[in-house]
């Protein structure tokens, strides 16, 4: 990969930096929390492990370059390449050698304690495109995948916001009003806001599909609150890049332990 800079740095899993992105990423089983569901992977960033045993033996920073590379590919919408090594622990990997696995888009960035007790960067990365030979788990669970043929999904990643019945009920008992600024919008037929979960629901934070865990946002403090730019505190009131407090009707009950999740997350702990 190196002389056809498919991937530009020798041992570093991550080929990028702050300025200009990550153009591609090898998953070589370097880091113990990382996740790989196939389509969706959570990625581990970069720095603080022990490269023989893949343990975290320091925290990690957000100005390590790789880090910052897959923020800005976050920020900027810009594609990464995806290379699984056969020393990753995934079903996805190949016996030997390495393996592309398509461009992938960063949809979230976060930071956690990870297994061994350090602060990890974490992303989530989804499939969009690139690959039309890739296996998908469904296919690896059955051990179909030899006999059938398969629709593979192509497409990139767009921001669509598919809500849930419980994020409707949080709309509409705001009105479709922001609950940072009042502001809604007005279209054609009807109003539009966003339902924002605190605490995220895919892994691995499997936060919770329910009015406790919602917030009604507009798009832009819906971004902004997803990226950690701003939190809200146990007694609502917002702290980061926002100050002021959110608007909570009497009748909706936050769990509070779901902000104090989402601050961590953020570096505001
Ligand atoms: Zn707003």
């Amino acid at each position: 990969m190196m002389p056809s800079s498919f991937h530009r740095n020798w041992g570093a899993g991550i080929d990028g930096n702050g300025k200009e992105g990550t153009s591609a990423i090898v998953l070589s089983g370097g880091y113990e929390d990382d996740l790989d569901l196939g389509d969706e992977i959570v990625y581990t960033g970069a720095g603080g492990n022990d490269p023989n045993s893949g343990r975290q033996v320091e925290d990690q920073s957000w100005n390590n370059r790789g880090n910052a590379g897959l923020v800005t590919s976050r920020d900027k919408g810009l594609p990464v390449r995806v290379i699984r090594g056969h020393t990753h622990k995934s079903t996805f990997s190949p016996k030997t050698g390495y393996l592309y696995g398509g461009i992938y888009s960063v949809v979230d960035a976060w930071e956690e304690v990870g297994k061994s007790g350090f602060k990890i960067c974490r992303f989530r990365l989804m499939y969009s495109g690139g690959n039309t030979n890739r296996r998908l788990a469904e296919e690896i669970e059955t051990g179909d995948e030899d006999d059938k043929p398969t629709v593979r999904r192509e497409g990139t990643i767009l921001r669509i916001i598919r809500d849930t019945k419980m994020a409707r009920l949080v709309k509409e008992l705001y009105n479709h009003e922001c609950q940072v600024c009042s502001f809604t919008i007005d279209g054609k037929k009807s109003r539009y806001a966003e339902g924002a979960h605190i605490k995220g629901l895919g892994k691995p934070h499997s936060g919770s599909d329910t009015m406790n865990n919602i917030i009604c946002l507009c798009p832009n403090h819906h971004v902004m609150f997803d990226k950690g730019l701003f939190c809200i505190n146990n007694d609502f009131t917002l702290l980061g890049q926002l100050s002021g407090k959110l608007v909570v009707k009497p009748q909706h009950k936050l769990k509070i332990s779901n902000l104090e999740y989402h601050r961590k997350c953020h570096g505001y702990s």
